[in-house]
């Protein structure tokens, strides 16, 4: 199939170079010049595992390539896949924004084409946001009927940065809204050949499940934490708890997200429960529970800024900086907040990440870093050991090996506060110095 990719992001990148490799025809859309580079270049714009080999070989075989036109994209492809940004609003509503324009932009060069379009929104989207905004915006400018003279549908994304190309190829389920049956056999189409279950579902239906995705995997990290920071304020080794708690398979838990960790963050599951949790509280509907993940969540971010004014010293490290391990997004990174929080204590900090420092070199982040993080950028060290140099204490939230092999043992560097659980956790757990967040 030939196919249109809107937003060259975290979500449209993956999904362009993904599709791509399956055998479609791909052309990405962006009004960022530099990922359109990037991309003809053959280099991603997105740090995550896989994604550059896999952009270098469909970009010199031809199946990808981008631009920012979006006529030109809409005139070369059947179908549109629109991934653009849908981030939080300042009192916690969805951003629409970016869909709007775009939907006008795609909608008008529909208009021109003539022949069939469909039209996929795969962004994050409240229930409604298609039917009573998007549609409307698209049938205006396409002049035309939407499920007749082009098909609509809502595609939401499940993978997660750090395995997304993974995630792609091996999706939990693929959810697809349909207007119309003839708009959701395009889509099977497309992604066939890909393992797991499909669900065809109403457009609202399609919406709805990403945020109940969302939501509870936000519950399941703060019960997690909030657990971990009982146990062991009770003595008790969490982990062993979990590891119990998780093999009783009869009540079906999945292990996904549910380990005492660091607190989440990223760009969606903390935008995602402040729209549901805003929608709910504009319909009048009370949700207890979902309005205090986000401060259970903040409250274990404390927990580690304690550990630091425990240890008493005045300089700090911090090993990752992302807002998990395996990518560069800094997006409502924690560990973000974790060093403004630090940082506006004074502390003297010193921070090194590997893939942060990796694509504020190739360019795709550097604009991040210079507008929004400016007094951070000054702390970036350019490797693990000169952060372990300087550092009296040093917290680590990231699994990178480079890192983790980097570590001293006993009274060779810094105290540790182990933030993520590192995989020789129970071998360090005894040395001096040495202390987890929350097991
Ligand atoms: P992103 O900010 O990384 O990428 C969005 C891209 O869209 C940017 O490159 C931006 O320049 C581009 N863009 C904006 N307006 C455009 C336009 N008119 N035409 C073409 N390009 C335009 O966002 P993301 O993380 O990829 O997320 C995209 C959507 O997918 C969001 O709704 C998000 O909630 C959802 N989602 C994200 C993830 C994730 O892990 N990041 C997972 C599932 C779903």
């Amino acid at each position: 199939m030939r196919v249109s990719v809107f937003g060259l992001g975290y979500v449209g990148c993956v999904s362009a170079a993904c599709l791509a490799s399956m055998g479609h025809e791909v052309i990405g859309v962006d009004v960022s010049q530099v990922k359109v580079d990037l991309v003809n270049d053959g280099k991603a714009p997105v740090v995550e595992e896989r994604i550059g080999e896999l952009i270098a070989d469909v970009v010199r075989n031809g199946a990808l390539r981008a631009t920012a036109d979006v006529r030109e994209a809409i005139m070369n492809s059947e179908v549109s896949l629109i991934c653009v940004g849908t981030p939080s609003e300042a009192n916690g509503s969805l951003c629409t924004t970016y869909l709007e324009r775009v939907t006008e932009q795609i909608g008008a060069a529909v208009a021109e084409r003539g022949g069939r379009q469909t039209v996929v929104f795969r962004s994050t989207m409240l229930p409604g946001t298609c039917l009573n905004l998007l549609l409307p915006i698209l049938e205006k400018h396409a002049g035309g009927t939407a499920g007749v003279d082009f098909g609509v549908a809502v595609n939401p994304e499940f993978l997660r940065e750090g395995t997304s190309v993974r995630d792609f190829f091996d999706p939990p389920k693929t959810v697809i809204g349909e207007l119309d049956p003839a708009s959701g056999d395009v889509l099977a189409a497309l992604y066939e050949g890909l393992p797991g279950e499909v669900f065809r579902v109403p457009i609202p239906v399609a919406e709805a499940i990403k945020y109940a995705d969302n939501a509870f995997h936000g519950l399941k990290i703060g019960f997690a934490n909030e657990l971990g920071a009982v146990c062991q304020a009770l003595g008790v080794d969490s982990h062993q708890v979990i590891d119990v708690f998780l093999a009783d398979r009869k009540l079906n838990i999945s292990p996904a997200y549910l380990r005492p960790g660091f607190a989440f963050g990223g760009s969606c599951l903390p935008k995602d429960l402040r729209s549901l949790v805003h929608a709910a509280r504009r319909a009048d509907v009370s949700v207890p529970i979902l309005s205090h993940v986000l401060p259970s969540n903040s409250a274990h971010l404390q927990r580690a800024v304690e550990l630091v004014e425990r240890a008493g010293k005045r300089r700090v490290g911090l090993l990752g900086l992302s807002f998990k391990p395996g990518t560069d997004d800094l997006r409502e990174s924690p560990l973000v907040e974790l060093a403004e929080r630090l940082f506006g204590k004074g502390y003297d900090l010193k921070i090194y990440d590997a893939n942060v420092s990796l694509s504020r070199l190739l360019g795709a982040n550097r604009e991040y870093i210079e507008n929004r993080l400016p007094h951070l950028a000054q702390l970036l060290a350019d490797s693990v050991d000169e952060v372990l140099e300087h550092a009296e204490v040093c917290l680590v939230g990231t699994k990178d090996p480079a890192v983790v092999g980097a570590l001293p043992h006993g009274d060779d560097g810094p105290a540790l506060i182990d933030l993520i659980h590192l995989p020789d956790a129970d071998a360090r757990r005894t040395e001096p110095g040495y202390v987890g967040l929350a097991w």
